[in-house]
């Protein structure tokens, strides 16, 4: 089992499963989403996900009329993404988990934006 929080506290989650995979995205929507270098995301399985409190401040952004974005809207930590399409499949923001066990990541995508100075070995 997993679990985590946003920033304030306000919201926490479990995720009753395990993490296989972690991806590590230098898109542009990930940078200027999370404000950073890369997004580091996990895809789960939304019926495991239990918000376990807060879950009246979490505020969904519709980025596209298909990708919305799920955020504290307290403190602003994003939490998870999913697409309109596909709501069976989360993608967890992993810097908010507290507990739990974090495969390295196994994928970089859009490496195009990764900047040059930044070293990773995957
Ligand atoms: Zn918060
Ligand atoms: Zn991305």
């Amino acid at each position: 089992m997993l679990e985590g929080q946003c920033f304030c506290g306000i919201v926490k989650y479990r995720y009753h499963g395990e993490i296989e995979k972690t991806i590590i995205c230098y898109c542009k929507d990930c940078q200027m989403a999370q404000g950073s270098i890369f997004g580091w995301n996990s895809p789960l399985q939304k019926s495991k996900f239990e918000i376990s409190s807060g879950i009246k401040f979490l505020k969904e952004y519709f980025h596209s009329p298909n990708k919305v974005r799920v955020f504290c809207q307290e403190c602003a930590s994003p939490i998870y993404s999913y697409r309109v399409d596909l709501p069976e499949i989360i993608r967890l923001r992993l810097g908010t988990v507290t507990s739990g066990k974090l495969p390295a990541p196994t994928e970089q995508a859009y490496s195009q934006y990764k900047p040059s100075f930044l070293k990773i070995c995957i």
